[in-house]
Parts: C-alpha cells; structure tokens; sequence
C-alpha cells in the first residue's frame, strides 16, 4: 500500500506537491476549503488525483502519513491543529519536493527584498550559463519543477510561511536580506518566533554551505551573535567597517571579496537605484561570486536588470512629473525606502490596511521629502493624525482614480508622484497588483 500524502491547499505550491507526489508513488488527496481555481482544478482531474474543495473532511485527512500545508495555512487552522496533536507530520512544499532533486538550492529570506533579489539573482547564475530556475512565491512552483522539469539549480524566494514548514531541508546558500516586523499576527505577536522563524533558513547548514546576510541589520547582528553558525559567513553592509570575506560600500562603490575572489562596481552603474536596492545588489552578487560566474556577467546583470513590477517601478512621466508605482510596499520598512531613494519633492499615496505600523519612522523622510499626502484607504486616521504637521497639503481618497487625479492635482514638473502604500491592499484592492495595474491605469488615463 502506498503511503498517503494529504495536502493542504490547492493552489501552485498544493496542486505541484500533488503531481510530485503522485509521480513518486504516494496515495494523493488534496483538500481545499475553498474554492479551487479552474486551471489548477482541471490538472487535478486530469491527473486523476482526489481532491475536494469548500470542505476539510476529517476522515479524509488524518489518515495520512505526510501533509504538506499549504504557506497561506495558518498554522492555528483547526485542521492543521488536530493533525499536529496526532503527531502526523505537517511539512511545507519547499520540504517536501527538496528531498526529490539533488540540485544546488540557493534560497532567499527577509521582511522585504525577497523577490527583487531573486530575480537578481536567477538573472546573474543564467547568465552565467547554469541551468537554473526560479521558484517560490514566483511563477511555477518548486515541487511542480522537480516533478516536470529539473534543473541543475534553485533561485528559490522563501517567505517566513514556508520556512516554517522546514525540516530537514538544507540550502546550499542561504541569503537574509533583513528582518522587520511583518506578518507578527501569524507569530502570536512575538517577534522572536518570527525571528526564530526566519532563521530556519540557515538549518542544518555544515561548514561548506554559505550564509549571506546584512550586517547592518541590528536583528539579525544581535541573532548572529547568539547563535553559532557553522556554515560559512558571507555579510554585506552599506558601511566600509567589513573585515571579513562579503561585500561592502567603499566611496559609492561595491567592493566584494570572496575566496581572494574580488568584484568591484559603483554603485550608480546598478539599474536599481536606492539603498535597499544596494543591498539587493549586493547579495545577489555574491551568490554569484560564490557560484563562480564571472564578474562581466555579474556587472552586465547588476546593470542591465529592468526591475520587477511593483516594486519601485518607474512608470510613466506626464508634465514633467514621474509616476512611481511601488504598490509592493506593504509595510513601513519598504515605504521607509521608497521615500528614503527620492530624489526629488514627492506627492505621496498611502494607506490602506495597516498591519499595526509605526509611522513615527517615517516622520524625518516625510519631513524632508514629501510635499503632499493623498490617504488612499477605508481609515485614514492613523496616517492623518501622523502626519498632519507635517506637510502642507493633505487628501483623502477612497479610489485609486481620485488618488492618481489628487495627486497630479497636488504636484508640478520635477516633482515624483510615489504610490509607496506601506499597508496591505485588502480594504479597497484585490491583492498589491490590483493596486498597481489601477495606478497604472489611473495614470494613462489622466
Ligand atoms: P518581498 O518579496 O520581500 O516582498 P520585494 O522585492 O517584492 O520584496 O519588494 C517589496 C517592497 O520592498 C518594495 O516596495 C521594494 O521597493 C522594497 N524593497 C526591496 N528591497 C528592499 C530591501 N532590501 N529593504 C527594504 N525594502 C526593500
């Protein structure tokens, strides 16, 4: 009889972890409590795996094996709680389809940063001619590739979510990009099961695997210095202070050692611009030192890379003022850079579901930079009362067209129009790229 492998969730990561499963001889029934999209509905019934969708039957579920939950599974689901108190083991896609493929697994952490540098990242290793894929929170998920189409190498962005579900998976490089309050109401409000939760990633690590981390992070420094880390450290920092093999900013330019290795670039010949954009640079390129792609690649990358949408994405220029779409912003730490790398006075759009922000941390960079605010959300008066001394113009707004026209409204040639929401999308959008695609929409149409 072959074992039965339950999953929780049909959507990429659930639907992929199926097909693995069943390609691996498993008894596969998926269990959705929703409704299953139709694309990942007909590959189910294509293949001729069991599913059910709106419901969680018990019977159907705690007779498995192994589970694997899907990352937008809470872990306080009832489902998941009975399945936890039979100890039958719960365990994330990422877990589950690494133990199928001996490829190099290259995976990517923190509060913000994960994709761009992921993105980064697979651009630097393909160059370089490795047969490489990227997976994650992006495109087809990990398990459907190693079931369907193997590579020799992972780009693999993780959030907190998916490490959580981490047992005895091991990435070959690990990266850190940073780590602010996120998502604490899935961490019981305590930051340290978040932290605890974002350092899965360097788990059974031995000495010839590689940690990459921001050293300027004062989490992460005050985490490392409890810790003892076994696999080699590679840091970055934005400072010149660095000692030891990693990267660092020496006068504008990225200054990289690794292994007598060494890759040098200024940092206004990257295509990202911003501080945290930097760091982003920084760490993909060292993945790329690591991997032993030459510099030219890693140069020709780190300049030529088009952004990704979303994320600081400069859209369009109208009368002289930029439109920047970077609706991805959905916390403090992201919007903090957003405004951090402008340049020029900036009408700012903000707001929506605040997911317990502290906007005194904006306070300086609003100060200096922000010209005019345009709330774009169901509540606006945290954001109100925050900043309401601040500057001198300030709206509300409940669509993103009033928003865009406000904003255009409020500004002038050279100045930016910076959608930078710093708050989840949830109160008047789908999702950020609804947001985004309305902004872009909004701006065409003014
Ligand atoms: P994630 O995948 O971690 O959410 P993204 O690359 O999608 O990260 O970027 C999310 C938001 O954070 C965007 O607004 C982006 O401009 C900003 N951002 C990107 N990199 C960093 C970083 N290293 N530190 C802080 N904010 C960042």
């Amino acid at each position: 009889m072959s074992e039965r492998l339950v999953i929780l969730g049909a959507g990429e990561s659930g639907v992929g972890t199926a097909i693995l499963g069943l390609a691996k001889g498993f008894d596969v029934f998926v269990s959705d409590l929703g409704t299953i999209k139709e694309h990942y509905r007909s590959e189910l019934v294509k293949r001729e795996i069991s599913f059910e969708e709106g419901v969680h039957t018990a019977e159907k579920i705690l007779n498995a094996k192994l589970v694997m939950k899907s990352p937008g599974i809470p872990d306080h689901a009832p489902i998941v709680q009975e399945l936890r108190s039979r100890q039958i083991p719960v365990i994330s896609e990422i877990e589950f389809a690494a133990r199928y493929t001996s490829a190099k697994m290259i995976c990517i952490t923190g509060s913000n940063g994960k994709t761009t540098t992921t993105n980064l990242t697979y651009e630097i290793l393909k160059r370089g001619g490795i047969d490489v894929a990227m997976a994650g929170n992006v495109g087809k998920s990990f398990a459907w590739m190693v079931a369907e189409e193997d590579h020799s190498h992972y780009v693999i962005e993780l959030s907190s979510f998916q490490l959580d579900g981490m047992v005895d998976f091991k990435a070959d490089i690990a990266v850190l990009m940073n780590i602010t309050p996120d998502h604490l109401d899935r961490y019981q409000y305590e930051m340290q099961h978040y932290v605890d939760a974002k350092f899965r990633i360097i788990r059974n690590q031995t000495a010839s695997d590689v940690f990459i981390y921001f050293a300027d992070d004062a989490v992460i420094a005050r985490e490392i210095a409890k810790r003892e880390i076994v696999s080699k450290t590679l840091p970055f920092s934005l400072g010149s202070e660095l000692h030891s093999d990693g990267a660092k900013l020496v006068q504008d330019e990225i200054n990289l050692q690794y292994n007598n290795h060494s890759f040098n670039m200024s940092i206004y010949d990257l295509a990202l611009q911003g501080k945290h954009n930097t760091c982003n640079s920084m760490a993909a390129a060292i993945v790329g030192k690591v991997s032993g792609i030459r510099n030219e690649f890693i140069r020709e990358c780190l300049s030529d890379f088009r952004g990704v949408e979303h994320r600081l994405e400069k859209y369009l220029t109208i009368h002289g003022v930029d439109f920047i779409n970077d609706s991805k912003a959905t916390n403090i730490n992201s919007a903090w850079y957003a405004l951090e790398s402008m340049t020029r006075p900036v009408v700012w759009i903000v707001g929506g579901i605040d997911k317990g922000n502290d906007y005194n941390e904006l306070a300086e960079l609003v100060r200096t930079k922000v010209k005019a605010i345009v709330c774009l959300g169901k509540d606006n008066s945290k954001i109100i009362s925050a900043f309401s001394g601040l500057v001198a113009d300030m709206v509300e707004t409940q669509s993103m067209e009033h928003a865009v026209k406000s904003a255009h409204f409020l500004s002038e040639p050279g100045d930016v129009v910076l959608l930078s929401p710093a708050c989840a999308s949830f109160d008047l959008f789908n999702n950020y790229e609804d947001r985004g695609q309305q902004f872009k929409t909004a701006v065409r149409n003014l």
